[in-house]
């Protein structure tokens, strides 16, 4: 368990877990993928004789909540989410379901898309919250997810769950999952005029220099676009955009990759037409993509 300030500490891993202890208790700022994470954590926090009386998620996704049922089975925690997070947290199917625009495939319904069900004991609303005992502040940072929130410790230390990415998962994976352009570079720019005293990105631990963060990630969406209007010179279907993404960035696709790619990518081009940016039309049973202008 690393300390970043006072009481506001993190356990690092694939998904780094808040943890911020008040006496023998604290709150989990997500909880990981599945029930090994769960168990580290719980293991840690037992090394330390702290137990977890408060869990909150920053979003849904499987990797930031998967931990919630195991832990909600061995120790009295109130879990809290955002209201439109507490769906897909309840009912975990909606994240391979909306991955895939309908049932999805066997093979999605795996651990990465697919969490065990959470009960959610608590829907937090953003501002100063008192819950089991903790003050904290949750703040709405849209955008990656439908309605992911960050968290502030009283130390003043922001958990902002995927909505800063680290530059190691960006050379990975190329194209980061969003889910919303617009409220993607709004949450971006809301960060840049923050100060708080720390901020912790769930994939990659303490961030450093928060601002080279935020522009190393719009400097990636904005690339993304200049490169989706530059195909676009040309008609394209979505699927052809992606075949062309795959093979410019040397792609190995994957039940897991292919579904997030088409998704995020779907994300770009809602953004781009509704900005008049592109335009899009049926040809032969086919949905073309097309830039406005030329470049
Ligand atoms: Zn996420």
């Amino acid at each position: 368990m690393i300390n970043v300030k006072g009481n506001t500490y993190y356990i690092p891993g694939h998904v780094c877990i808040g943890v911020y202890v008040q006496g023998s208790q604290c709150v989990l700022i997500d909880t990981g993928l599945d029930e090994n994470a769960a168990r580290k954590v719980l293991k840690e926090l037992k090394q330390m004789d702290i137990t977890p009386a408060v869990i909150i998620n920053t979003h849904a996704h499987a990797d930031h909540f998967g931990g919630n049922a195991f832990i909600q089975k061995r120790q009295n925690v109130i879990v809290c989410t955002s209201e439109k997070e507490s769906v897909t947290a309840q009912y975990p199917i909606y994240e391979p379901f909306y991955l895939f625009s309908a049932a999805p495939l066997n093979e999605m319904k795996n651990k990465f898309f697919m969490a065990s069900p959470s009960k959610v004991d608590e829907v937090i609303k953003t501002g100063k919250i008192q819950v089991g005992g903790f003050d904290l502040e949750v703040i709405s940072l849209p955008g990656h997810s439908i309605d992911q929130i960050g968290i502030v410790t009283p130390d003043n230390i922001l958990f902002c769950g995927d909505t800063l990415i680290g530059k190691h998962i960006i050379d990975k994976y190329s194209l980061p999952y969003i889910y919303d352009v617009e409220q993607q570079y709004n949450t971006l720019n809301y960060l840049k005029g923050t100060s708080y005293d720390g901020y912790v990105l769930a994939h990659g631990g303490l961030a450093e220099d928060i601002s080279s963060e935020v522009e190393m990630n719009f400097q990636v969406m904005q690339e993304i676009e200049k490169y989706l209007l530059g195909c676009l010179q040309q008609p394209a279907t979505r699927e052809e955009l992606l075949a062309m993404f795959v093979r410019d960035k040397g792609i190995h696709l994957t039940m897991i990759q292919y579904p997030l790619l088409s998704a995020s990518l779907s994300a770009y081009l809602s953004y781009l037409a509704n900005h008049n940016y592109i335009k899009y039309y049926f040809e032969q049973g086919k949905l073309y993509w097309q830039a406005c202008q030329s470049i």
